[in-house]
């Protein structure tokens, strides 16, 4: 079946003809006698004994992203961070070592560099990313794990997947990769030979910004043991009602993604004739560095990009961002509705203003989230706050 049919069309048993999965809001599952509970298990990630490991209403919506991904099996957690760090734990043991970007999103940046490093010695080199090389170069003997993000979610470089996974399977490391920004529609790492794919569904693919989620998809094997172990005692489960909504927002994720690439597009190619702008970052510019490795590895692109003010004046900074009206300010992404961030204002409270610069950014990056709002109202609103600078 093609995405869309995935997406709109259910296989689930008949639940008295509903056109829509019925919302199982229940902690636990009961059984007929002992025999059934015992057999029920012998397969405790596979049968529905109780929430905190598999839910049917979850469930629908995780046999569907998995055969977007076209991954065995998927796991839906509390959060997007969740995810990630369920994947990361999975692959490492204490003393182990990790290469990752240097432009990884923040909170895995940080969980690997002092969590994992403080609790569990577990060391870690980072790349930029853009050569295969610098992946060869940083492996060492203990090295169990490459986490990729690619697109990266500030500049927006990419890794060749493919060979990144050609290299990792080589030295029998695993890879894994935040998928978040393509969303599981526009990108397919593990056709590509990536192990483990994670979304923050928080963003495209739940996109009504009214709930904080994630997903990990991988092999049977891999899901299974991150269910049994992660999963089932750390505790980071989905919420039923939250599953449901997940499935309800997945119909639209296709003609959403659509929507989200073409204006997009049309904002980015504004950005990028416009003078008080000096660069723009989105992999679907053909100026963009790396745009043919793009081409090659993703099907389209996601609506989150940044840009740099030609100004460093942060007074005029501010006055830019303060005077937009439809692109609203705030953190996360990936939602209806256009939003507007600034990384200066919280990364120089977390970072000092070396490795905040070392990053590739500087004060006068914007980032913006382009919904699904008209194109040419957007527009707009950013050449009235243009006339503010
Ligand atoms: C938001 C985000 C996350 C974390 O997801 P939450 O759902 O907020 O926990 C991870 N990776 C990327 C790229 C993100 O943008």
């Amino acid at each position: 079946m093609k995405d869309e049919t995935i997406l709109n069309h259910d296989t689930y048993e008949d639940q008295h003809g509903a056109v829509v999965p019925p919302l199982y809001q229940n902690s636990l599952f009961t059984f007929k006698d002992w025999d059934a509970i015992d057999r029920a298990f012998d397969d405790k990630a596979g049968n529905f004994i109780y929430s905190r490991l598999l839910n049917p209403t979850v469930k629908v919506a995780e046999d569907k992203i998995a055969q977007l991904c076209r991954g065995e099996k998927a796991k839906l957690c509390a959060s997007g961070i969740a995810a990630v760090t369920s994947a990361i734990l999975h692959c490492v043991r204490a003393g182990d070592h990790i290469i990752t970007i240097s432009n990884i999103y923040g909170p895995t940046n940080t969980f690997i560099s002092s969590y994992l490093k403080d609790k569990f010695n577990i060391s870690v080199t980072y790349v930029s990313g853009t050569q295969v090389s610098e992946f060869k170069d940083a492996i060492r003997d203990n090295t169990t794990l490459i986490f990729l993000e690619s697109p990266a979610s500030l500049t927006f470089e990419l890794q060749d997947l493919r060979a990144v996974a050609k290299l990792a399977k080589q030295h029998d490391i695993k890879t894994a990769i935040d998928n978040t920004w393509a969303s599981p529609l526009f990108q397919k790492p593990l056709e590509l030979g990536i192990d483990i794919e994670i979304h923050s569904v928080s963003k495209y693919i739940c996109g009504h910004s009214d709930v904080v989620a994630g997903v990990v998809v991988g092999s049977k094997e891999i899901i299974d043991a991150i269910i049994t172990a992660e999963h089932e005692l750390l505790g980071a489960k989905m919420a039923p009602f939250e599953g449901w909504l997940i499935t309800r927002s997945l119909r639209t994720l296709a003609l959403r993604m659509r929507a989200h690439q073409e204006n997009a597009h049309h904002i980015a190619a504004f950005l990028e004739r416009y003078n008080e702008v000096k660069r723009v970052f989105w992999p679907g510019l053909k100026s963009f560095a790396q745009y043919d490795l793009g081409q090659e590895q993703m099907s389209g692109y996601g609506g989150l990009m940044s840009f740099e003010l030609a100004t460093k004046d942060i007074s005029k900074i501010k006055n830019f961002v303060n005077a937009l009206q439809l692109f609203k300010l705030g953190v996360s992404w990936g939602g209806h509705d256009s939003l507007v961030y600034a990384p200066v204002i919280s990364y120089l409270k977390e970072l000092s203003p070396e490795n905040f610069h070392a990053m590739g950014i500087n004060e006068s990056i914007i980032r913006v989230s382009v919904g699904l709002e008209d194109k040419e109202d957007l527009i707009a609103d950013l050449e009235i706050a243009f006339q503010s600078i």
